[in-house]
């Protein structure tokens, strides 16, 4: 039965597909824009730069410095950049790293985006920007950080290392697992969630096999187009705690510390979202989700125990009680013992407990 609920749609504008990069002049001019701003990390200054040359005359020039959590010293760098060069609109390439500092300029300027995302993290499709400010990140939700235009290129994920793939379709599979359980969850971005978890979950394995499968990678960037609109849609819940968490207090990797959690905040939360997880594991096409979940995990390559992302042991409880403190909304109340074994488990590499 249907019950009732809320839907929001976002307002973006999405160009899908292969060689789709070959539209941005024009989506800039559509906008309005006459004077880009390409933003990149430093990895990626070369392909900001041939970006560059394909604005031509509406290139304002490329600003290569964003960097992991979007500190605000580096956002006030090209703050900088952006006014020298009299920019009036920004295209982000990259990640969720190079995105988020051009929502952070768009937060302080107004200046519309165009994000180019090259890989699956989905903060494109997200009015949120976390921002970090001495150690300390904290999250804005507004309308003025959602991209006006997003431009997923097929082509551009080809290069996304076999591990980077693995770990970021599996960051974005966790928006959608626990959009499928969110307080606020509606049928719509369900079924975006699903769809998002069957794309991804069928094309990551081929990916890691053959990286060059443009048509694997197009499956995993639809998924990861659906599942950051559930991102930007609905609540995330324990998963989304605990990595912001273990990100924030003990500096590991984003999506590598996404992907090993992931399996265990199925499993704690199995019991409390019986339906949720049939879904999940449904579009998984395994029996249980969080086992499931562990084994697209080492199906991909990925590493799976914190300890292995340099986690020491003695942060386990230190985690469990930042995750008690202030916890999201959560289907299964959050318990400071249950948590810790959580964590103990992931930091260990252990299979998730099917006991929940
Ligand atoms: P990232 O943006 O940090 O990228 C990781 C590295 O991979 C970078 O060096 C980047 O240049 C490189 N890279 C990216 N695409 C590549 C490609 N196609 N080929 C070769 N190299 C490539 O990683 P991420 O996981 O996308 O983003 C993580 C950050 O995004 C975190 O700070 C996270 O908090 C944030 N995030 C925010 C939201 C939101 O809604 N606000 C959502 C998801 C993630």
């Amino acid at each position: 039965m249907v019950g009732s609920f809320v839907y929001g749609a976002l307002p973006a504008r999405v160009v899908f597909g292969s060689g789709t990069l070959a539209t941005l002049p024009e989506e800039v001019a559509r906008l309005g824009g006459k004077r880009a701003l390409v933003l990149t990390t430093p990895h990626q200054a070369a392909e900001g730069e041939r970006i560059a040359h394909l604005l031509g005359p509406l290139s304002a020039g490329v600003h290569s410095g964003a960097v992991m959590h979007t500190p605000v010293e580096v956002t006030a760098a090209a703050l900088e950049t952006l006014r020298g060069m009299g920019a009036d609109c920004v295209v982000s390439l990259g990640g969720g790293s190079t995105i988020g500092l051009g929502k952070a300029l768009a937060l302080r300027t107004g200046v519309d985006q165009i994000a180019v995302p090259t890989t699956y993290a989905g903060s494109e499709m997200t009015p949120i920007l976390g921002e970090t400010k001495d150690g300390v990140k904290t999250t804005v939700r507004s309308l003025d950080v959602l991209p006006e235009t997003v431009i997923y290129d097929v082509d551009l994920t080809l290069t996304l290392p076999a591990g980077l793939t693995g770990t970021s379709g599996i960051n974005a599979i966790a928006h959608a697992v626990e959009a499928l359980y969110a307080q606020d969850r509606n049928p719509i971005v369900s079924l975006m969630a699903e769809e998002g978890i069957r794309a991804l979950a069928g094309a990551l394995p081929r990916i890691v096999q053959t990286p060059s499968a443009r048509d694997a990678r197009a499956e995993a960037l639809y998924g990861a187009w659906l599942c950051g609109s559930c991102l930007g849609s609905v609540g995330m819940a324990l998963h989304h705690k605990l990595c912001h968490t273990l990100g924030g207090s003990f500096d590991l990797p984003h999506a590598e510390t996404h992907t090993v959690v992931l399996p265990h905040a199925a499993a704690y939360n199995a019991a409390a979202a019986p339906d949720a997880l049939a879904r999940v594991a449904g579009a998984l096409g395994v029996a249980d989700a969080a086992q499931g979940l562990f084994d697209l995990a080492g199906r991909v390559g990925a590493v799976r125990a914190l300890k292995d992302l340099g986690m020491a042991e003695a942060g386990i409880d230190q985690a469990a009680d930042l995750v008690v403190k202030n916890p999201y909304w959560n289907p299964r109340p959050i318990d400071r013992a249950a948590i810790r074994d959580l964590i103990a488990r992931a930091w260990a590499g252990d299979r998730p407990s099917s006991a929940g």
